[in-house]
């Protein structure tokens, strides 16, 4: 969909400057999803290549060697991490594979929702960081599965044949299990709250946390009020870090400091 450097808003490589490569696709229905244009997979389409010399579009069909190409067009000094972002890039594992040996020694980081542990699994020994991004259950709507468009283009979705969870069960399944093969690795795990929420909506995230992985660092991001999204009074937010110290986990509170500063 887009490679562009930019500076890490969120998470534990907050403020670092980064390279973000999104990928389109995304089954997942997050209500608060700030990047809805990423959820289709167009059959054709462009992809916006922004190099320091100026933003350009390509076809957005590209495989591994061409996305680490763009990559180290859109650096605009020495190499940078990789944010492979999206849309949800577990989507495209066979091309995260291909992709890593590619980036001349760049670390990986990987942003995810958490929601299709087979495929995180795969993907795993590739990543140098990965990012779980839980949500709340009030905070999703009905998964819509990603579709092959073009007959020519169906096996690039040949290794994203993992179900989205679709149940309060399966979700909580999916997240322990994403949550337990994180655990002890280079990783962090996110939740944005909203003002829609209120703090025991928060619960199962932080109990599941306590029980899968209780040393991973947890950093709980105010939500933007952008979009018609919700701030969160600051009650909320230190009720929810409250909850997380109960539990002796790792919390940070970050604001998204690339909304902050206005960056893409
Ligand atoms: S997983 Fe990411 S891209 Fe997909 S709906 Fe949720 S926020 Fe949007």
């Amino acid at each position: 969909m887009e490679v562009f450097a930019s500076i890490q808003g969120e998470g534990a490589f907050v403020g670092e400057p980064q390279v973000f490569l999104r990928l389109f696709g995304c089954p997942l229905r997050c209500r608060w999803c700030d990047t809805p244009g990423s959820w289709k997979v167009p059959a054709t389409g462009e992809a916006r290549i922004a190099r320091p010399a100026g933003a350009r579009r390509e076809p957005c069909w590209a495989g591994a060697f061409q996305a680490a190409c763009w990559i180290a067009e859109c650096e605009p000094g020495s190499p940078r991490s990789v944010s492979v972002t999206g849309g949800e890039p577990l989507a495209w594992p066979d091309f995260i594979l291909a992709l890593a040996p590619l980036l001349g020694g760049r670390r990986l980081h990987l942003e995810t929702a958490g929601a299709h542990p087979r495929t995180l699994a795969r993907v795993l020994t590739v990543c140098d960081h990965v990012s779980l991004d839980l949500k709340p259950e009030l905070d999703l709507d009905a998964p819509e599965e990603l579709r092959s468009v073009e007959a020519g283009q169906a096996q690039a979705f040949a290794g994203a044949d993992e179900r989205s969870p679709r149940t309060k069960e399966e979700w909580q399944r999916a997240r322990t299990a994403c949550l337990r093969l994180v655990a002890g690795r280079d990783a962090c795990a996110k939740i944005v709250v909203s003002g829609a929420r209120e703090a025991r909506d928060f619960t199962p995230l932080l109990d599941e946390l306590e029980e899968c992985a209780p040393a991973l660092a947890l950093y709980l991001t105010p939500a933007t009020p952008v979009n018609g999204v919700p701030a969160p009074s600051r009650e909320l937010v230190e009720s929810v870090a409250e909850m997380a110290r109960d539990r002796d986990l790792a919390v940070r509170v970050v604001p998204q400091v690339h909304r902050m500063l206005a960056l893409p």
